[in-house]
């Protein structure tokens, strides 16, 4: 027996309703907002990462997949898709002088200690926009975020957190201030802050090591050294949520894990979930495309752990019926099979929309309808050798309390349309395939 990678999951045909359901409310909320996917590789140069994310962060110092390639390059494992989405906008030049709104889904991949809601191949849902530089684009990723909680069912679970980094020269002299405060503490810091003190102090503020919380909580704030712009700037979006009715909390020490970010910066938390409580993070990263080797241009946007988002949505808030099959065609009997196998291609001609399962292997009457219960079918179809003979199929309803009926083979479509209408006209219009 071979096992899985520790802390790489197997995603099981009962757990993808899960994921399907929240990746296509995911593509709704993109489209209805003018957001367009992008596909990326899953490698890139590990030069990328180090030139995008900081060299010292927890993601690049310890936990990167980074593996020499066959001809001596060093490649890695993308753990995260900000960086390769900057480098494939300045490859293919869809960033300079342009509005871009953009969005990915995939694995991630990051070397930590496998824990509930923390693995080493992980997915997220990402967007990105380029060329924006006002808070109105902030706020419109927030707003984003905040109605894919309603449409989820997990609105009251999360709550948002914001804050501004404001521009590297106001936090050039914060890091001073910082330091200062932190030297006179030096014995509370732990070792990782110790080494940190130097090489990039803001990021201790983002220490996950709870014996340092009370110091850092009475640490200077970033927010009360902000240049005026990045004031306003921040001052604008808080403006906006709160116009459109999304409540925040300021948390003067979310600094996040990355060193690109600029100005406005958020986190949504949850408290369901345990210890690892960010579904959703992200903030404006204005200097990143230059520093990737583009012309300057304004960037803002987030990425959503998909694990903590399916564990967050609730089993009764999952429209199950979207996924199960509508139909399920029992034949008994050899004739019953041939006719049956013809026949429900017919029906998946006329109706395109259709969820059939048609039984294959034989069997007998019972152990079928066993089986087409147990697929969540709404109808059982029934083709033995009596209906062979008689041109006609049974229907049965497995899900209410209704007469069996049995109509004419070549009356079959019409049947069924009518039978199915009201289904295949509601949960598309919801969730539409
Ligand atoms: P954390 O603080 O939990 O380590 P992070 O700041 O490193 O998260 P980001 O790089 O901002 O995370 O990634 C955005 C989101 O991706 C996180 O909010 C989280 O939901 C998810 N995520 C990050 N790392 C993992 C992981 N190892 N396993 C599962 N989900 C993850
Ligand atoms: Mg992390």
């Amino acid at each position: 027996m071979i096992n899985a990678i520790r802390g790489m999951n197997d995603i099981g045909p009962d757990e993808t309703v899960g994921w399907q359901f929240v990746e296509q409310q995911f593509r709704e909320l993109m489209a209805g907002y003018g957001y367009r996917e992008v596909r990326l590789p899953l490698l890139e140069k590990t030069e990328l990462f180090k030139r995008s994310i900081g060299e010292v962060t927890d993601i690049v110092e310890k936990e990167m997949y980074t593996f020499d390639d066959r001809n001596g390059d060093s490649l890695t494992l993308r753990p995260e898709g900000t960086a390769g989405c900057v480098r494939a906008g300045l490859e293919h030049g869809w960033l300079y002088n342009q509005i871009q709104r953009l969005w990915y889904a995939g694995p991630m991949f990051r070397h930590e200690r496998p824990q509930k809601g923390r693995y080493r191949q992980f997915h997220q849902l990402g967007v990105e926009v380029f060329g924006l530089a006002g808070p109105d684009v902030d706020a419109e990723l927030i707003a984003m975020t905040a109605r894919f909680w309603h449409h989820l069912g997990v609105a009251d679970k999360v709550t948002l957190e914001l804050n501004s980094l404001g521009t590297p020269a106001a936090r050039t002299h914060y890091r001073e201030v910082l330091v200062a405060y932190l030297e006179d503490h030096r014995d509370q810091l732990d070792e990782d802050s110790q080494r940190r003190l130097k090489s990039n102090p803001l990021r201790i503020l983002d220490s996950k090591n709870p014996d340092m919380r009370a110091l850092l909580e009475d640490a200077p704030q970033l927010v009360t050294h902000l240049d005026t712009e990045s004031r306003e700037h921040f001052d604008a979006v808080c403006e906006r949520l709160t116009d459109i009715g999304v409540a925040f909390t300021l948390n003067t020490n979310l600094v996040r894990g990355l060193d690109y970010y600029s100005r406005t910066v958020f986190e949504w938390v949850t408290d369901a979930l345990g210890a690892q409580g960010t579904v959703c993070a992200g903030g404006r990263y204005d200097g990143l495309v230059e520093q990737l080797g583009g012309k300057p241009n304004s960037a803002v946007g987030f990425a959503l752990g998909m694990e903590r988002l399916v564990a967050l949505v609730e089993e009764g808030s999952i429209p199950h019926h979207v996924f199960a099959p509508h139909a399920y065609l029992l034949m008994v009997g050899d004739d019953a099979q041939q006719t049956g196998f013809k026949l429900a291609e017919q029906l998946r001609d006329a109706i395109p929309d259709l969820r059939l399962i048609s039984h294959c292997g034989g069997g007998s009457f019972k152990s079928q309808m066993k089986k087409a219960d147990k697929s969540g079918a709404v109808l059982a179809l029934i083709l033995g050798d009596e209906e062979v003979q008689a041109g006609e199929i049974g229907i049965k309803f497995l899900r209410e309390d209704r007469a069996q009926q049995s109509v004419n083979q070549a009356e079959l479509q019409t049947s069924m349309q009518k039978l199915l209408r009201k289904s295949l006209e509601s949960e598309f219009a919801n969730v539409s395939a």
